[in-house]
């Protein structure tokens, strides 16, 4: 199996020469990329950029599909401008579409719109706080089931599920969620999607981590049962993020 390894670039870099220094420090490494399903999510303003050199190494994505096709619609992207672009995959509900306002019935429109298009989802859940009582399960499971609404068993194969708890995103490897927690989530998250799509579906959904991923905790992170990761502030160093890359396949 291989495993998925997913950049989300966020509003970085600044400048399109920075954008251009990381993909050639990326690029130097294509060989490890292709031996992982790599994806990277840049900003709207460089999917032409790293849509032109990623070949070698992966897929391009976006951070967001907008639900609208052309039209009047200041500021919208549309689906066939990304594909256009040559995007094949979306990240969709980040927790930060999430606290701008983004509901789980948008995210699930937007996971079916995605599907509809030929896109992948990597459709992002997680609960804000990982609570001595145990009620982020049922976080989870509300947020599973409203973000996935409407999908069905056959999307499965397409679909990437990216467990993003959020009080570990954006911090240091210390901080990330630790390896025996991760597996009982996934384990968790598993069973969620087997109620919901049947055993044999429910097992083609590919279940990423998202948190504070470094080169410094990849290994053991995967150890967890986690069939990739969801990279944000690690993703924009070329060092880092072909350092996670050797760690994936020296697991
Ligand atoms: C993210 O926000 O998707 C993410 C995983 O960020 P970071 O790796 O910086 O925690």
């Amino acid at each position: 199996m291989k495993y998925i390894l997913a950049a989300n670039w966020k509003s970085h870099p600044s400048s399109k020469d920075e954008a251009k220094r990381l993909l050639v420090g990326l690029s130097k490494n294509s060989d490890k990329f292709r031996k992982l399903h790599t994806i990277i999510a840049p900003p709207n303003t460089f999917l032409e950029l790293v849509g032109s050199k990623i070949k070698s190494m992966g897929i391009l994505a976006s951070q967001d599909i907008s639900l609208l096709s052309k039209g009047t619609y200041t500021g919208e992207t549309t689906v066939e401008m990304l594909k256009g672009q040559g995007v094949m995959a979306s990240i969709i509900g980040h927790s930060e579409r999430r606290k701008l306002g983004e509901t789980n019935s948008l995210i699930s429109k937007k996971a079916n719109q995605a599907l509809k298009e030929g896109i992948a989802p990597i459709v992002c859940v997680g609960e804000d706080v990982h609570d001595t009582e145990g009620n982020y399960f049922e976080v989870l499971n509300a947020q599973i089931r409203g973000s996935l609404e409407g999908l069905k068993k056959t999307d499965a194969k397409k679909l990437v599920v990216a467990y993003e708890p959020l009080w570990a995103i954006g911090k240091s490897a210390k901080d990330a969620m630790q390896p025996n927690d991760l597996a009982q989530m996934i384990v968790y998250i598993r069973k969620v999607l087997t109620e919901m799509f049947g055993r044999a579906s429910a097992d083609q959904v590919a279940i990423i981590y998202g948190g504070s991923v470094e080169p410094g905790n990849a290994k053991e992170l995967l150890g967890s049962g986690a069939q990739g990761f969801l990279v944000g502030h690690a993703s924009l160093s070329a060092k880092s993020f072909v350092e996670i890359a050797k760690a994936m396949l020296n697991k």
